[in-house]
Parts: structure tokens; C-alpha cells; sequence
């Protein structure tokens, strides 16, 4: 299955931020529609980085409660790794495993359309697998 194809299958707008915007504006953000990352997108909607909630975790670890009105861009990574939406699932759980990290933003024609998460992927892997045991109950009941 392709990207593309597993973003059809998700429901709900992309979320994204200003790397601009304080750190309480994305910790609302993520508790607010339940998402594990967010992205920051620049006014003319260029991807400039990631944040996630670890990244929020280990600075407040770090420096505390007061870093919460510092910008999400003094946080957030900006060698965001992305994948094209005609790559395959295997390959993007593939980069997630080599990369340790659970997020990876789709971009087509330079413009962001999606992320796929680790939990999309595992979902869509869980599906695959139950479709793959009933058939073979079925081959097996009808051999
Ligand atoms: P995550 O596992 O997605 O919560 O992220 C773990 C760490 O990797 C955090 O520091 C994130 O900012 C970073 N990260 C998440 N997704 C990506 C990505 N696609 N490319 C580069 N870094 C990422």
C-alpha cells in the first residue's frame, strides 16, 4: 500500500503551527486534537520543522516551566525527514525504525499533505494481517 492510499483512509485536517507561536499555544494544540506531533509551518505554508511531545517533554525536564512562552522554533527539529505519498508503508516504517522517531510528514511538489504516524502505520499493518489469516482460514476450510 502506498502512502497515498493510507492517507485516504485517514480522517481529520492536518494540523500545523507557527514556529513563531509560544510552546503553550502547541502543547494546547497537540492535548486539543490528540496528536503525538505537530507540524510548523511557515506563513507561505513551507514546512520549517517538528515538534513533539517529547521534544516538550525533555525541555521541560531541562529548563523548566518558564520555557513554555519561549517560540516552538527554539524547540522543534528542523531536519524534518518527509516521504512522498507514491512511497510504499513498509518503506516509511522502515525510516521510522532507522530514525527513532514515530512522525513523518508527506510532501508532494513541495507542498505539505499529510503526516503518517506510527500508530497509522501499525493500524493499516494490523489490518493487513488479519485480512492475510482469514484468507488463509478460508483457503483452508474450502481446500
Ligand atoms: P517522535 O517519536 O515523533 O515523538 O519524535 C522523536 C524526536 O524526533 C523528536 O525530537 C522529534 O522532534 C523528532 N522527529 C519527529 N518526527 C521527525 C521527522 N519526521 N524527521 C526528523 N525528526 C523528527
Amino acid at each position: 500500500m502506498t502512502v497515498r492510499q493510507l492517507l485516504q483512509k485517514k480522517s481529520g485536517s492536518l494540523v500545523t503551527i507557527s514556529p513563531d507561536a509560544p510552546l503553550t499555544e502547541a502543547v494546547s494544540s497537540l492535548a486539543g486534537h490528540r496528536i503525538g506531533a505537530i507540524v510548523a509551518v511557515s506563513p507561505t505554508g513551507r514546512l520549517e520543522g517538528i515538534l513533539s511531545e517529547r521534544d516538550v517533554v525533555r525541555i521541560l525536564a531541562e529548563k523548566g516551566t518558564d520555557i513554555l512562552s519561549s517560540p516552538v522554533s527554539s524547540v522543534m527539529t528542523r531536519a524534518v525527514v518527509t516521504c512522498t505519498p507514491d512511497e510504499t508503508v513498509p518503506v516509511i516504517m522502515e525510516r521510522m525504525t532507522r530514525g527513532r522517531f514515530r512522525h513523518v510528514p508527506v510532501v508532494e511538489n513541495d507542498r505539505m499533505i499529510g503526516i503518517i504516524s506510527i500508530g497509522d502505520v501499525v493500524k493499516h499493518r494490523v489490518e493487513e494481517m488479519e485480512r492475510e489469516s482469514a484468507e488463509l482460514r478460508d483457503y483452508i476450510m474450502t481446500a
